[in-house]
């Protein structure tokens, strides 16, 4: 298992594949297209999904579950949604041995069955806002896949919501967008551009789409979450009114908002290296890796009374002590270090009798000596320092390869060669936005919310009122 991943220089994406399975983050199912997310993958996704349920359920959202089955009729209610999956759809004909009356979806996303509930649910202005959020999974029958990326079956959270105006649904979408930002930033360590989406890019029956978008370290973009204001799209298909104050009958205003576990695929690509994975302390399943070193039974015995002193002090640090004995301390670190562990902690005969340990960071390899007391401050500060490092050298790299430009053959230079992210004026025109995507394989990422100066757009000359990202995208 121990054998090195491909370098990121030779192929990027061999190296990311190697990456996934080397750390045992994830396998190829039976079924093409499918994976199978094993242990320390799940790890991984379960301390995302803690920190993003905390902070779902800190601004008034209530975790519920909707059937996986959708019948196809309620997918046909909203004309852009059903055109924008159509050709998604996994459908389910035969059940119990007989065909279906009607056929039912596998759930691309769960817009149409829960607001069909909604709508008997919501009778009065009393009743909202209505913040629903599911952890599930979803299907999508995709041609190309890759682990983590793209798969015919992923896991996530989409939140649904319902609002008495315009205005406070519109609040949510951004509250959920800022939400997701400080995640990614904090939590992943990893620098997003939020905005809106083209009309091109935006979710299938949406008024608008917000995004976060990421550079991996091939410089190409990754959508890290979505958050949608819907309007009164599927309050409309779906009939879901409300009485107001002044016992009027209105329709409901509404957001969704989704995030998958896509954003493993993110954390990889922006923080590993040659070596293999290298994960943000905060969310690292094993945040600390203790590796004895003893060539005798007299130092193992020392060794391990030492170790135990050490695990007693390291309360609240989730770590790993690894004393199999079949395997070299040699063979180990490379192990760990191949699975992004941020930090590890040698303790051998000498360190003992100093009272000492050795620490090694995963993100530069730098040696340490900590002494015993005060070991947990040390580590808790270390962590502290890799999480911030991370996040430093990510939004380093995203600077370094970001380019304000003005010049079409420029902005095709950049593409063909280093890629990255371009920031150019764009008039507006889907059209121009086509030719773009045809030329040069960019597409708009991100239309920021800072407002900037107007110029010209930078394939057709029209005036423009503020620069968007292009980039190539997973
Ligand atoms: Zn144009």
């Amino acid at each position: 298992m121990s054998m090195k991943v491909t370098p990121r220089e030779e192929d990027y994406s061999r190296w990311y594949t190697d990456v996934v399975l080397k750390a045992e983050l994830a396998d190829y199912a039976p079924v093409r297209g499918c994976m199978i997310i094993r242990p320390y993958g799940y790890a991984l996704w379960e301390n995302i999904q803690e920190t993003l349920d905390a902070k779902f359920r800190a601004t008034g959202h209530k975790n519920a579950y909707f059937p996986l089955f959708i019948p196809e009729s309620f997918l046909a209610k909203e004309e852009e949604h059903v055109e924008g999956f159509a050709p998604q759809l996994a459908v389910v004909t035969h059940g119990g041995g007989k065909k279906l009356e009607e056929p039912l979806i596998v759930r691309p996303t769960s817009e149409t069955i829960i607001n069909a509930m909604f709508a008997k649910w919501i009778r009065s202005w009393r009743d909202l806002p209505l913040l629903i959020n599911q952890w599930c999974n979803v299907v999508r029958w995709e041609l190309r896949t890759r682990l983590f990326l793209r798969t015919l079956e992923f896991l996530w959270q989409e939140g649904h919501t319902a609002h008495a105006t315009a205005e406070e649904a519109e609040e949510e979408a951004r509250r959920i967008l800022e939400l997701y930002r400080e995640f990614a930033e904090k939590e992943m360590a990893i620098p997003v551009i939020v905005g809106r989406k083209s009309e091109s890019e935006k979710f299938a029956g949406a008024v608008h789409t917000y995004a976060l978008e990421a550079m991996m370290q091939d410089r190409k973009a990754l959508q890290a979450g979505t958050s949608h204001f819907l309007g009164q799209n599927f309050a409309k298909a779906f009939e879901i009114t409300y009485q107001t104050r002044g016992n009027r009958l209105e329709y409901v205003w509404q957001t969704s908002w989704g995030l998958s576990t896509r954003v493993i695929g993110a954390i990889i690509m922006v923080h590993g290296d040659d070596q293999g994975l290298i994960l943000p302390p905060r969310l690292a399943p094993i945040q600390v890796v203790i590796v004895p070193i003893w060539r005798s039974d007299k130092q193992e015995a020392e060794v391990r009374k030492a170790v135990e002193g050490v695990k007693d002090g390291l309360g609240g640090v989730r770590y790993e002590f690894d004393d199999r004995e079949t395997y070299t301390p040699g063979w180990k670190f490379n192990e760990w270090e191949q699975k992004g562990v941020p930090l590890r902690i040698e303790i051998g005969p000498r360190d003992v009798g100093k009272r000492q340990v050795v620490l090694v960071r995963r993100d530069t390899g730098e040696k340490s000596i900590a002494p015993l007391e005060g070991l947990k401050g040390r580590i808790e500060a270390s962590l502290e320092e890799v999480q911030k490092n991370l996040y430093r050298r990510a939004l380093a790299f995203r600077e370094e390869n970001s380019y304000q430009v003005d010049d079409y053959e420029e902005f095709r230079r950049i593409l063909e060669g280093p890629g990255g992210f371009l920031w150019a004026h764009w008039c507006g025109s889907a059209e121009c936005e086509a030719k773009i995507k045809e030329e040069t394989k960019a597409t708009i990422r991100a239309i920021p919310f800072q407002e900037e100066e107007g110029g010209r757009c930078i394939r057709c000359g029209e005036t423009s009122i503020q620069r968007v990202v292009f980039a190539k995208a997973y």
